[in-house]
């Protein structure tokens, strides 16, 4: 299994679009950034690879680090950095199965695959594969299992993605809180690399209007306001999942410069054989 991250940013990315703020300068001095979420995955064996979200940014991405176009995709929830990159599609393949979640969000009134269906009705060349969380499916020759995560008021999901071959897990958290609920935590765990949520350092909190909440035995904040887990609560996370190796994804440039390149935060391009 080859992953390789095409976007590790939120939804403005790292350099922002007319921010000069210390990260987003010192991003362009390094020649590093963080685009839009996304994570292509290879399976070495069958020649198949594996596309999890369309970041606005697929375009780029793909000539960037000239991976093969997917054979196959996954949307894990609805939100613009994560979705509305799926019409680059058009013209591109001329077949593309997309899985998603198959459960009503009780917000839209639809699931996942009903959104992405009627939000690309025109887009002939994907099929919607409806796929219901906590199941394995067969994707590329992988085991993939959607699990239901925490990202209010949107449902979203997390994926385990394994190797039946070789063993090798690939984990990813999804958009999330650290309410990860335990029967998702279950599938996720023991992961060979984790890629966490982990939007903005825990101290942040004091500047979101709601702040941070379910706080450690310190009292620091693993969830920025509802939807996203700090960098703390991502490394509490991992460190829960028994992740042998954990990259942080997801991250805003709101990382105050000092610590925006440390590790275990990711940068786009980095490559992992699992
Ligand atoms: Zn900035
Ligand atoms: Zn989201
Ligand atoms: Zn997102």
């Amino acid at each position: 299994m080859r992953v390789t991250l095409l976007g590790t940013g939120d939804t403005t990315g790292t350099p922002t679009v007319g921010c000069d703020c210390d990260t987003c300068e010192a991003a362009r001095e390094r020649g590093v950034e963080r685009t839009r979420f996304s994570v292509h995955v290879e399976n070495e064996r069958t020649g198949e690879a594996l596309l999890v979200d369309f970041s606005p940014d697929f375009r780029y991405q793909f000539l960037r680090e000239s991976v093969p176009l997917p054979d196959a995709a996954i949307i894990t929830h609805i939100h613009f950095d994560h979705l509305d990159g799926l019409g680059n599609v058009f013209r591109v393949l001329d077949a593309l199965d997309v899985y998603a979640a198959n459960e009503t969000d009780p917000q839209t009134g639809e699931s996942v695959a009903e959104t992405v269906a009627n939000d690309y009705d025109y887009l002939d060349p994907i099929t919607v594969v409806p796929t219901t969380p906590l199941e394995s499916v067969r994707i590329c020759g992988f085991d993939v299992t959607l699990v239901p995560v925490d990202h209010p008021p949107l449902i979203c999901y997390g994926l385990a993605i394994e190797d039946p071959e070789t063993g090798a897990k690939l984990s990813l958290s999804g958009d999330t809180s650290y309410a990860v609920p335990d029967r998702s935590r279950e599938v996720l765990a023991e992961p060979d690399l984790l890629l966490a949520d982990a939007i903005v350092p825990a101290a942040l909190c004091d500047a979101h209007p709601i702040g941070g909440r379910h706080e450690n035995d310190d009292g620091v904040p693993r969830t920025f306001g509802t939807k996203h887990m700090t960098r703390e609560g991502a490394l509490a996370l991992a460190d829960e999942l028994n992740a042998t190796r954990t990259r942080l994804v997801h991250l805003a440039h709101f990382y105050p410069e000092a610590e925006a390149f440390e590790e275990p935060l990711a940068l786009d391009g980095e490559t992992y054989t699992l």
